[in-house]
């Protein structure tokens, strides 16, 4: 997955917790084997390979932990106006050369890369559970979704073990289940984009549902003094240059982390928007003026979590929409 993951439960029953805590890192593992794209063998990268020739003749039968992950990334895709994009992978390529030697691609590449984009050309069959991807030298990215799934499937095996008072963090993912003993919630709080370290004031409590936090503030790519998100919009196959904050709350893990990702490149209006005509959806986003001064808009829902008001830092603008 390409990050560490952190566990925090409560039982009485510390032999239960280490088995659990075995059969977590187990199901961890099997997901990096089914869906890391660094690994080669990976089930995700050898379906891709299949298109290198050209797009795939016939569709081939997949895992369910492969198929769920498309199958919602597909329907985010679609929520988003494509903003979220799961074959974004060969732009994902670029931007990880580039950061590497800070140069931008040729237009050519770029060009090239693009065309390998789309999430049209994935065909998923429910019934059969199998998937064909209809251009040549297609490459899935399953980053800005899979952890937040790993998260919540990493609770679930802990659910399974009795054990629900828990939260599980991988890196801007997180999913909490039931609170701590003499608890409400979770209480969970927010670095400021861009600043990591530093605290935004802002505290949500929360139970049974997941916390995803999307931004650059640790992966970027630099070229020319000019800093390019990690976060590609699918628009352009670039890394975002607009500097942006997302924290999304959502029933599971997988919509909270493919939201963050998609409203990153939304911006703040069309953010909200989302967040207010998807059940269960909260979300938080930050964007920054051309002095760069920090302006924060929340949707109504999220405003619901937050823990004692808010107190930001004094040249902050804050929205409740
Ligand atoms: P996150 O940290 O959840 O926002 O995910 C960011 C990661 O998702 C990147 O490192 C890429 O691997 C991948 N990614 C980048 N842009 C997109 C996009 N537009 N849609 C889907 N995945 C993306
Ligand atoms: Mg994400």
């Amino acid at each position: 997955m390409g990050t560490g993951f952190r566990i925090v439960l409560y039982t009485a029953d510390e032999p239960t917790a280490r088995t659990a805590i075995d059969a977590v890192w187990a199901r961890i593992d099997a997901l990096n084997q089914t869906l890391s794209d660094y690994d080669r063998k990976s089930e995700l990268s050898r379906v891709c390979q299949l298109t290198n020739d050209g797009p795939m003749r016939e569709p081939v039968a997949i895992s369910d932990d492969f198929y769920r992950v498309l199958a919602r990334s597909l329907e985010v895709s679609e929520a988003s106006g494509g903003a979220f994009d799961v074959t974004i992978g060969p732009c994902v390529r670029l931007w990880r050369r580039a950061r590497d030697m800070h140069q931008l691609p040729t237009p050519e590449r770029l060009a090239a890369a693009r065309a390998a984009v789309g999430y049209q050309f994935v065909k998923l069959d429910p019934s059969r559970h199998t998937v064909q991807l209809m251009a040549a030298h297609m490459r899935l990215d399953v980053g800005a979704i899979a952890k937040g799934y790993a998260a919540q499937e990493a609770f679930d095996v802990l659910k399974d073990h009795g054990i629900s008072r828990a939260l599980v963090g991988a890196a801007g993912d997180i999913y909490a289940g039931d609170p701590p003993p003499g608890r409400d919630g979770w209480q969970l709080g927010f670095e400021a984009p861009g600043k990591s370290g530093t605290n935004t004031g802002v505290y949500v409590r929360v139970r049974n549902c997941a916390v995803s936090t999307s931004g650059d503030t640790y992966r970027f790519a630099e070229v020319e003094g000019q800093r390019y998100s990690h976060i590609i919009d699918p628009a352009t196959g670039i890394g975002l240059t607009t500097r942006t904050g997302v924290s999304v709350i959502a029933p599971d893990g997988m919509t909270s982390d493919s939201f963050g990702t998609a409203m990153s490149i939304l911006g703040p209006a069309r953010s909200i928007a989302l967040a207010d005509q998807t059940p269960g959806v909260a979300a938080m986003v930050t964007s920054f003026d051309s002095s760069g001064t920090p302006k924060v808009e929340m949707s109504a829902r999220f405003a619901k979590y937050l823990v004692n008001g808010i107190t930001l830092p004094a040249d902050t603008t804050l929205e409740v929409n």
